[in-house]
């Protein structure tokens, strides 16, 4: 035997790659797993954390689905999905974004999650900066970082509904700059970009690329689109003078209530289009088949369920907002869509009770899951270390029973 040997690192986790050692956790399937750990004591713990609709699927999609499975449709299907459901995707854009595209141009994944990070990685090159407007979605952060890109934060202001500006992203710009992302409506905020914000946003990539500089891509994830109390979703991807630059993003998860079935999409360039497929094809192939079935049923099918279910949110919405204004030292924003409400709780910053020091808002989470047994989501996962996110996907009741809970626990802290 070599004397090699002797130095010879063991079989186990050491053996990790740097890769998956610098990525982190996502923190919020991170929460929902410590509440299940404590429900299963016995412990009665309120789930704000995890944003995933209380609702069933709607029928007629559950429908479509036992149908393709009793007609046998159960083998692989094309890497870019069934070319009805591309078809019906396009269709549906078309319809009600006026986003200019056919079937070439949609990727039909196992979630939105997959879509983004096709894109990414069908994308980003070593260093290439992208700009996430913060507060942002967990998975975005730590998805540029395994695209080997450099990620590069934006924060919008709380008096600004947490929104990013146009002039902020002017001068975010560099010559690195290879895309930006964001979602509207937007996790875990809630804010809404509108039409004239968003216009402006288009007009200084556009600009950027008129004076020389290298296409900037623009990442609109837009998977919580049918929850929008505003009236008018708009798209970035319907400006004409930028459609060559948008990528949107969306999916089935939110709007549908079918976070289980796991399928989303991208639509874009044919030729990222035809990236991601490749992509796919090597790392998950097509999603299920069953699945795109029922995502077909949804997207031409009856949106009264859908509609139902975003009045549900916006009632929760004003609720959730109500109780936690009635909290000393909160700061609620005014979500105008999605399923979150996102209060700043700095106040709380530096009190303790008992062997509790809250530090900050991560400490403040686990204080309130351990006292109050109320489980949401600390701000710093989101780029925004002042606030917290809640779900306001539950029943209006443990809405009240959870914000109840915060706020005697919150009364203890000195
Ligand atoms: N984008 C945002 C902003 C989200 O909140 C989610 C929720 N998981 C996703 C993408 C991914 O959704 P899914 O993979 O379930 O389609
Ligand atoms: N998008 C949801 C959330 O933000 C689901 C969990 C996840 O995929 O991160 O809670």
């Amino acid at each position: 035997m070599s004397s090699l040997a002797t130095f010879r690192v063991q079989a186990g986790p050491q053996s990790l790659s740097e890769r998956i050692n610098s990525l982190a956790e996502s923190q919020t399937l991170e929460m929902a797993k410590k509440a299940r750990q404590l429900r299963a004591k016995g412990i009665d713990v309120i789930s704000l954390n995890l944003g995933e609709p209380d609702f069933q699927t709607p029928q007629h999609i559950k429908e479509a689905a036992k149908k393709a499975i009793d007609e046998g449709f159960t083998f692989y299907t094309p890497v870019a999905g069934i070319p009805e459901l591309r078809k019906g995707i396009a269709e549906k854009l078309c319809r009600e974004n006026h986003i200019q595209v056919t079937a070439e141009n949609i990727v039909v994944s196992t979630g939105a999650k997959q879509s983004l990070a096709n894109v990414l990685l069908c994308l980003i090159n070593p260093g290439d900066e992208v700009i996430i407007f913060a507060p942002f979605w967990v998975s975005y952060l730590e998805m540029v970082k395994l695209a080997e890109g450099k990620p590069v934060i934006v924060s919008g202001a709380l008096e600004n509904e947490y929104k990013v500006t146009a002039q902020q992203l002017q001068a975010a710009i560099t010559p690195k700059t290879k895309a930006i992302m964001f979602s509207s409506p937007c996790n875990p905020t809630g804010a809404v970009f509108s039409r004239q914000e968003l216009t402006a946003i288009a007009r200084v990539v556009k600009e950027h690329e008129e004076n020389g500089g290298n296409p900037i891509y623009i990442i609109a994830d837009e998977i919580y689109e049918y929850i929008n109390f505003t009236g008018e979703h708009f798209s970035i991807g319907s400006l004409d003078f930028i459609k060559d630059n948008v990528i949107t993003v969306n999916g089935f998860s939110k709007g549908f209530a079918m976070t289980g079935w796991r399928v989303g999409y991208m639509a874009g360039p044919k030729w990222l289009a035809d990236a991601c497929d490749k992509m796919q094809g090597q790392v998950t192939s097509g999603t299920c088949s069953i699945a795109q079935k029922a995502a077909l049923a949804a997207i031409t099918g009856d949106l009264t369920p859908t509609l139902q279910m975003a009045q549900a949110y916006r009632r929760r919405r004003d609720l959730a907002k109500e109780l936690l204004q009635q909290i000393p030292g909160i700061k609620t924003n005014h979500p105008e869509g999605a399923f979150y409400i996102f209060p700043d709780v700095s106040a709380y910053f530096g009190k303790s009770f008992g062997n509790y020091y809250i530090g900050n808002s991560y400490d403040l989470c686990m204080y309130l899951l351990n006292e109050a047994h109320v489980s949401i989501v600390d701000g710093d996962s989101f780029g925004a270390p002042n606030c917290v996110r809640i779900s306001t996907a539950a029943a209006d009741e443990q809405i009240k029973q959870a914000i109840s809970r915060i706020g005697e626990a919150l009364a203890k802290l000195a």
